[in-house]
C-alpha cells in the first residue's frame, strides 16, 4: 500500500538523541532554547515559545488574549478538531464561518456577520499548507480590533505576499505531531510578534513561572519568586527538541521534495474529468503538507484506489457535526459541498517518483475506464 503520510525519522538523530537521553537531563533545557533559536532563525520568526504540542500553542494564544468562558472566537470549520477543542478547553464557543470551496479556508467574506460584543478573536487554519487570503482576514480583523491567530499547523516554511507564515498575525501555531513537516513526536510552537505577549507566555507554559527570571538561592528555588498569573504546563523537553534540531537539517529537503511530487500532480490532473483541484496562487508559497482534490464520485474513487493499494483519505470531516460544538449548520453552503467531495491523495517525502507516475497513471485510467468518475 502506498500510504497517505510517513514519518520522517533521520539516522543522524541517533547520536544526539542517545547523549541527550543519558546527559542526567532531559527536561526543559539548553537544547529547547537552542532550538527555539535555530527554528526562529531559519524561518526568519521574531519572538518563539517551544511547546509539548500545537494544540496547546493554539490554547496558549487563546489564553493571552484572554480567551475566557462564554467569549467567542470566529474559527473556522474544516479541520482538524484540535483548532476548535483549543477554544473548548479555555470555555469559549468557536463560531463556525464558512469556508472558500476553492481552497478549504476560511472565507473572509464570511467572518463580518458573524462578529458580535463576545467575539474576541479570530483563528484560520491554512489547509493543506496553502496560505489563507490573510491581507482580508487582518483587516476585518484590526476594523474590529481583534487579534488573529493562525494555525498553522499544515504549513511550516509556507509564505503569503513575500512573508513567512508566522510573522504576519499576532500569534501563528505551529505542530510537531509524528507527520506534520517537521516533527519531534509530539511538539508545538507559538511565533508571537509582541515582545510583552512573548514573555508572557514564556511564564504561562509553565506554571506562570519564567525560569531565567528565578534568582539562584542557597535554599534552591528562589524564595523570593511569585506567580501572579495562571500557567499551563506546556513547555518543551529536551528529548524533543534534539529531535527537533536534527530535523531542522532536512527541512529544505523535504520541503522541496514535496513541492516536485504536488507539483507533478498540479501538472498531470489539471484537464482530468470529474477532479478539480484546490487554488494555488502565485502570491504565496504552498507547504504542501496535503493534496486535497475534489472528486465528484469520491467514495467509488476512494474504492478504487485503495483497490490499487494507494491510500487515500478524507481526513478531516466539518467540525460541526461533531455534538461537542453545537448544533450542525445549515447556512455554509461552501462547507456542504467541500465536505461531500474533497479527499486527500497521498503526498510525503518518502514517495518515489514511479510511485507518482503509479498514482497519476491510476487516477486517469479510472476516468478513461467504465467506472467514469
Ligand atoms: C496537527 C494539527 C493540530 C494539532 O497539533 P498537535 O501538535 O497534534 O497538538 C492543530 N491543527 C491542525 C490543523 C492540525 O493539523
Amino acid at each position: 500500500m502506498i500510504k497517505l503520510f510517513d514519518v520522517h525519522i533521520p539516522e543522524s538523530v541517533k547520536g544526539p538523541l542517545l547523549k541527550t537521553l543519558f546527559s542526567g537531563y532531559i527536561g526543559q533545557g539548553p537544547i529547547v532554547d537552542e532550538f527555539e533559536r535555530e527554528f526562529s532563525n531559519k524561518f526568519g520568526f521574531k519572538h518563539v515559545v517551544s511547546l509539548n504540542s500545537g494544540t496547546s500553542a493554539i490554547r496558549l494564544a487563546l489564553a493571552l488574549i484572554d480567551v475566557g468562558p462564554r467569549d467567542e472566537v470566529i474559527s473556522t470549520p474544516y479541520t482538524m478538531v484540535a483548532t476548535n477543542t483549543a477554544i473548548l478547553e479555555q470555555f469559549a464557543k468557536p463560531i463556525f464561518v464558512d469556508i472558500q470551496y476553492e481552497t478549504a479556508n476560511l472565507d473572509p467574506a464570511d467572518i463580518e456577520r458573524h462578529i458580535t460584543e463576545k467575539t474576541k478573536a479570530i483563528i484560520c487554519v491554512h489547509w493543506g499548507g496553502y496560505p489563507c487570503d490573510m491581507d482580508e482576514t487582518r483587516k476585518i480583523a484590526a476594523e474590529h480590533d481583534l487579534p488573529v491567530i493562525e494555525d498553522a499547523a499544515h504549513a511550516l516554511g509556507a509564505m503569503y505576499r513575500g512573508k513567512p507564515v508566522g510573522t504576519i498575525s499576532e500569534f501563528t501555531a505551529f505542530s510537531f505531531q509524528a507527520i506534520k513537516h517537521l516533527t519531534t513526536g509530539d511538539g508545538g510552537m507559538l511565533s508571537i510578534t509582541n515582545p510583552d505577549k512573548y514573555k508572557e507566555a514564556i511564564r504561562r507554559r509553565w506554571f506562570g513561572i519564567d525560569r531565567a527570571a528565578r534568582k539562584p538561592s542557597v535554599l534552591g528555588h528562589d524564595p523570593t519568586y511569585d506567580i501572579k498569573e495562571a500557567g499551563y504546563k506546556y513547555h518543551m523537553n529536551d528529548i524533543a527538541a534534539i529531535i527537533g534540531l536534527e530535523q531542522l537539517k532536512y527541512f529544505d529537503l523535504l520541503f522541496k521534495r514535496r513541492a516536485e511530487i504536488a507539483n507533478r500532480y498540479r501538472e498531470e490532473l489539471e484537464d482530468v474529468q470529474g477532479i478539480t483541484l484546490l487554488e494555488n496562487k502565485p502570491d504565496r508559497t504552498h507547504a504542501n503538507w496535503m493534496f486535497g482534490i475534489h472528486v465528484d464520485r469520491r467514495t467509488k474513487f476512494a474504492e478504487m484506489m485503495r483497490s490499487k493499494d494507494i491510500e487515500v483519505s478524507v481526513h478531516n470531516w466539518r467540525n460541526d457535526k461533531y455534538t461537542v460544538f453545537g448544533d450542525l449548520r445549515k447556512d455554509l453552503p461552501n462547507l456542504e459541498r467541500l465536505n461531500n467531495d474533497l479527499i486527500c491523495i497521498p503526498l510525503h517525502h518518502k514517495l518515489s517518483d514511479p510511485d507518482v507516475d503509479y498514482i497519476i497513471e491510476t487516477i486517469k485510467k479510472f476516468k478513461d475506464g467504465e467506472d467514469k468518475l
